[in-house]
C-alpha cells in the first residue's frame, strides 16, 4: 500500500460560518470552497495548506454521522485522511490484514474523491479515510 501524503484533517464543527471566520480571521487561511455532502448529511468548507487540506464539517442532521459525533464528544479532530494510490487494492491489502472498514467498496466524497473509511477500532481509536484522486491520474 502507498500512502502519498496526509490528504486532509476533518474537523467537526457545530457552525461552519463561525469555524471558517477562526480559520480566516485568526489563522489567515482562504477557504477555497463549501460544498453540501447529502450522503453523508453534511456541509463542509475547504482550506490548503501545502498538500494538506482541513475539511471542516457541520452537520445538517442531528441523525447524520458528525451530528452523532459532537452528540458525544463534541467539537474537535473528527477523522484523518491519507491520499493513497490505488484505493481498491488498498482495501483489499487492509481487508488481508484483519483490518475492519467502514466501507468495503470506494464511494464518491467531496471533490471528487473515491473514499473509504476503516474503524477506528482496527486503528487505534483514529477514523481513518483513505482517499484517491482519479481526476488527477
Ligand atoms: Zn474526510
Amino acid at each position: 500500500m502507498k500512502l502519498t501524503h496526509i490528504e486532509h484533517i476533518g474537523i467537526a464543527v457545530k457552525n461552519l460560518d463561525e469555524s471558517i471566520r477562526f480559520y480566516e480571521d485568526v489563522l489567515g487561511l482562504a477557504c477555497y470552497a463549501v460544498e453540501e455532502v447529502k450522503d453523508q448529511k453534511v456541509k463542509t468548507a475547504f482550506f490548503k495548506l501545502g498538500d494538506t487540506k482541513i475539511e471542516l464539517l457541520e452537520s445538517t442532521d442531528p441523525g447524520g454521522p458528525i451530528g452523532k459525533f459532537i452528540e458525544k464528544k463534541g467539537e474537535g479532530v473528527h477523522h484523518l485522511a491519507f491520499a493513497v494510490d490505488g484505493i481498491e487494492k488498498a482495501l483489499v491489502t487492509l481487508q488481508e490484514k484483519g483490518i475492519q472498514l467502514v466501507d468495503q467498496q470506494p464511494r464518491k466524497g467531496a471533490e471528487g474523491l473515491d473514499i473509504a473509511f476503516l474503524h477506528p477500532k482496527s486503528t487505534g481509536g483514529v477514523l481513518t479515510e483513505l482517499c484517491e484522486d482519479k481526476n488527477k491520474s
